[in-house]
Formats: C-alpha cells, sequence, structure tokens
C-alpha cells in the first residue's frame, strides 16, 4: 500500500470500530491546493481525536478538507460525517436515496408501530422493541450529528488528491456503493463491496440479486490492487470474488435445507446463527436473512405465506409443521 499510497498521494487513516468489523480504513488524499477524505468512520470522541491527530501530523489545516466523500450510507462509513463538516466545514458528498440509513434514527423509530416488514420476521414483542431500542442509542452516539450532503449522482469522474478516478456505483451490500477506479494504474478504491464476511444491508427490493450481479460486474473489471474500506489491501480479485459468492452460496443451500421445515425469519437467523453463518447482530443480521428467504421465494425455492402478523417460509413441497 505504501508504494501505491506515494505514487497517488494518498495517506490511510484506520479508525477503530464496535462492530463486527473492528477496523475501518478511511483516507485522505493530497491535492494541489487541499485535501480531499474518502469516509470518516463512526462518531465517538477518540474517533475525533485521530482526525485532528492525523491531521497535526500532516500538517492540515482543517479548512484546506476540499470535499468529504463517502462510499455509502452505512454508519461506520459516515457516523462522524456531521462532526467531521463541522470541524472543516467542507462538503459532504455521497449517492442519495428515500430512506437512507444516513435516517436510520427516523425510520427506527416508525418500525415500533408502522406496518414495516421487519414486524413479520416473528420475533418475540420485547426482543423487537429490544433490537431497535437499542440500534437507535448506537445511532445517537455513531453519528450524533447528520451533515448537509451532496449529492453526486451524475458525476462520472472525480478528483481525488490530483488523480482522476472513474466512479463506479454497485449496488448489493447497499443500494448505491460508490468505489473510485483509477484506469491506468487498476487500482480500485472498493468501500465494502467485496469485503468479507459481507453483509447484505439494503432498502432495495433485491439485494441479493444485485449482489451476484455486482460480483458478475467485478470479476470483468480489470482490477490489479483491490483497496477494501475493511481489511488489507489486495491483488487476486477474482480469486477473492469466487471465495465469496462460494459462501453466499453455501449459506442458501443450508438454508433450503432447513426450510423442509416450516420456518419464520428468526427462526431461520437462529438456525444460520447457530453454524456461525449468520451476523452476530441481530438486526442486520435478520434482514440478510430476510433478503435470502425472498430470493429463495423469487428463484420458486421456496414459498412464503403471510398471515397477519408474520411471515412463514417453507419449500414447495413441505406441508410439515414445527
Ligand atoms: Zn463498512
Amino acid at each position: 500500500m505504501k508504494k501505491i499510497g506515494q505514487r497517488l498521494g494518498v495517506t490511510k487513516v484506520t479508525m477503530d470500530l464496535p462492530l463486527w468489523v473492528d477496523k475501518i480504513n478511511c483516507f485522505l488524499f493530497r491535492g494541489e491546493d487541499g485535501w480531499d477524505i474518502l469516509d470518516t468512520g463512526i462518531y465517538t470522541p477518540g474517533a475525533m481525536e485521530t482526525w485532528k491527530e492525523v491531521f497535526r501530523k500532516l500538517r492540515i489545516n482543517p479548512l484546506d478538507v476540499r470535499q468529504i466523500i463517502l462510499t455509502h450510507d452505512h454508519v461506520d462509513h459516515f457516523g462522524a460525517a456531521g462532526e467531521l463538516q463541522k470541524l472543516t466545514r467542507a462538503p459532504v458528498k455521497m449517492m442519495f436515496q428515500e430512506n437512507s440509513l444516513v435516517f436510520l434514527k427516523d425510520w427506527l423509530k416508525e418500525i415500533l408501530d408502522e406496518d414495516n416488514v421487519f414486524n413479520y420476521f416473528g420475533l418475540p414483542k420485547e426482543l423487537k422493541e429490544k433490537a431497535i431500542r437499542e440500534k437507535i442509542t448506537q445511532f445517537e452516539s455513531w453519528a450524533p450529528s447528520t451533515p448537509d450532503i451532496e449529492e453526486i449522482r451524475d458525476q462520472e469522474t472525480i478528483l481525488l488528491g490530483r488523480e482522476h478516478y472513474q466512479i463506479l456505483k454497485f449496488s448489493g451490500h447497499c443500494p448505491n456503493q460508490l468505489c473510485f477506479y483509477h484506469p491506468e494504474l487498476e487500482v480500485f478504491f472498493a468501500g465494502d463491496v467485496l469485503v468479507t464476511p459481507n453483509h447484505l444491508n439494503s432498502t432495495t427490493q433485491e439485494p441479493l440479486t444485485e449482489y451476484f450481479n455486482t460480483l458478475e460486474l467485478l470479476q470483468k473489471k480489470k482490477i490489479d490492487y483491490l483497496i477494501p474500506s475493511h481489511g488489507k489491501p489486495f491483488t487476486r480479485v477474482r480469486i477473492r470474488i469466487g471465495l465469496i459468492a462460494e459462501y453466499r452460496k453455501q449459506q442458501l443451500a443450508a438454508l433450503k435445507e432447513y426450510l423442509a421445515k416450516e420456518s419464520t425469519v428468526y427462526q431461520a437467523y437462529l438456525f444460520l446463527g447457530s453454524s456461525g453463518r449468520a451476523l452476530s447482530d441481530l438486526f442486520f443480521g435478520l434482514a440478510e436473512v430476510y433478503y435470502f428467504l425472498e430470493y429463495l421465494v423469487r428463484q420458486g425455492d421456496l414459498k412464503r405465506v403471510t398471515t397477519k402478523d408474520c411471515f412463514y417460509y417453507q419449500d414447495l413441497k413441505g406441508g410439515e409443521q414445527k
């Protein structure tokens, strides 16, 4: 990374995370007349200290930050953006959509009393309320302020530091993941598109289908050096993609086998979790299992029966009750 970093004028800033991944890589790009930041980490007083320390070390006046770019709307990437914007007065730019997780606090509150799919996962009432309250509390501390956001929807290239990058968009991990590609060097700032274990956390209808499409698109892309938001950079990108696709297929196969018996989303989540194949985070883990199940319904492998307050899934042969 050091050599490429020097060539591109980019410094990696690694921040701690209190999540199932314990670190995130943010980046600072040095330009002729200022600096660009890619991703901010979540907000904690310690994280802000880390940013200030990095600014001191690199002799950056916070007001010389030209822009803060966010790869996507997951809290580990944008949580500190509001506070960092106050410090630098720089524009914060990202892809934007309705129901953006930047506003997760608001729609989490709605889930508690509205007709949201989350209410159909078969989660015991107290556990559901606990899971949502916990997320609200986490979000209030991890993203205490919401930045003013500039949309970069139609932009095809971007100057980061002193180099031009193509802006590429992928969905699956989230609806609109921004990646930055340097065509001559074939260097790819990938955000979370190829992080393992990757998780799907999306507000679109078919995240898993989109995710498999993304893997296919990336297989075709000439990438010499991939720099992810979590973990170390790597070169053998096609092999990594193959491993990720295989892991997903194994999860789906395990679920299909399990669903000879009727199951709720919550039961399927507990089943996958018991073999370490679901996220430990209940809220995001449930959402991911729900996407798997819906994917299998669309593939014609399962059927879903909706009662007044729950979804039940089962394979097409099944009639056996649990
Ligand atoms: Zn992430």
